[in-house]
């Protein structure tokens, strides 16, 4: 597995891209309350700590037992879904504390859904295996492996559908955590074609004026 300040870098600064992105436009050309960077620090604050969630177990391992064990908790693998759901039920109340609109509250408990399935993400990627179904099916499978597989391995159709697969497990994340992202504000929005040319003949409107014209 990565180490912790992988997941972390990852999550900060590959699924939060967006959010940096359009925080920092909006903060150099009009300036934001310091409850806004309160706002980004606490989605990153919450969206660290869920990126890290399935590895928690090692703490309270090293704690009482001296070792890091960090795969399961209890009966239940914490590299699963299943475990990763528990950032969504918990941040959704915390949202709904926080927000106190059930919308928003929803976005935040998706977002740091997606930050906890980026731990599986980061891990697949490193050759762990994930026990993504449990408990429908307790067995680990390593998504990455399969995107790898060679053509005369397999028949045509599996080597299609393995890699079209996980590439559409990592677009669900991405879009999990751009969603909810821009549903909290943090986002960037398409400018149409129409809209842009319209602005420049505006901020170039004194110069195209016909001669003789003032604004009065
Ligand atoms: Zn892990």
């Amino acid at each position: 597995m990565p180490y912790p300040v992988v997941h972390l870098m990852f999550f900060v600064f590959c699924l939060s891209s967006s959010a940096l992105y359009g925080f920092v436009n909006t903060a150099r050309r009009e300036g934001v309350h310091w409850t806004d960077w309160w706002h980004l620090i606490l989605l990153l604050i919450l969206g660290g700590f869920f990126s890290l969630l399935p590895d928690i177990p090692a703490v309270w391992n090293y704690l009482l037992h001296g070792n890091l064990e960090h795969t399961m908790a209890g009966p239940i693998p914490t590299h699963s879904l299943v475990f990763c759901s528990l950032a969504f039920f918990s941040t959704a109340l915390l949202g709904q504390l926080l927000y106190m609109h059930r919308g928003k509250a929803v976005a935040l408990g998706v977002f740091t859904w997606a930050a906890s399935l980026s731990h599986l993400l980061l891990d697949d990627v490193a050759g762990a295996g994930i026990s993504y179904l449990y408990p429908f099916y307790s067995g680990s499978m390593n998504l990455f492996s399969y995107m790898n597989i060679d053509l005369s391995e397999v028949n045509f159709m599996y080597y299609n559908l393995a890699g079209m697969v996980t590439v559409m497990i990592i677009s669900s994340i991405l879009l999990m955590t751009i969603w909810s992202l821009n549903y909290l504000g943090f986002g960037y929005k398409y400018q149409p074609l129409a809209a842009r040319t319209n602005e420049r003949e505006n901020t170039s409107g004194k110069t195209a004026m016909p001669p003789g014209y003032s604004f009065k």
